[in-house]
């Protein structure tokens, strides 16, 4: 008998504190719902923050790869030779007539 009021009884007890347990994460569940809203709007205002910093970060990179493009064309290329800015050492027709006419010679490594 005894361990037939313990079978009916443990049961019941566990199934009391189960819905006490289920109670509890119910609670808990809605502070973590209520937790996670909170964290969310601090994700989105994180990602919004976020976000701007990096079209700031796109569109300062892209401005300046556009201005190191630009710069590259109008200031880096550069004639050692004449000055020309139009094309390199390289591509000069002035050093070119003078190397074909025997004024100036270049070395194996293409200096002169
Ligand atoms: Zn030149």
């Amino acid at each position: 008998m005894c361990e037939g009021i313990k079978i009916v009884t443990q049961p019941v007890s566990e199934t009391k504190a189960l819905a006490q347990k289920l109670e509890d994460l119910e609670v808990a569940q809605a502070l973590e719902k209520d937790h996670l809203v909170n964290m969310n709007k601090n994700m989105d205002a994180k990602f919004s923050a976020m976000e701007n910093m990096l079209k700031a970060f796109i569109i300062q990179s892209g401005a300046s790869s556009s201005a190191h493009k630009h710069g590259k064309s109008a200031e880096h290329v550069r004639c050692f030779f004449c000055g020309g800015e139009d094309h390199f050492q390289g591509d000069c027709e002035e050093c070119k007539r003078l190397i074909r006419s025997g004024h100036l010679k270049i070395n194996p490594e293409g200096k002169l």
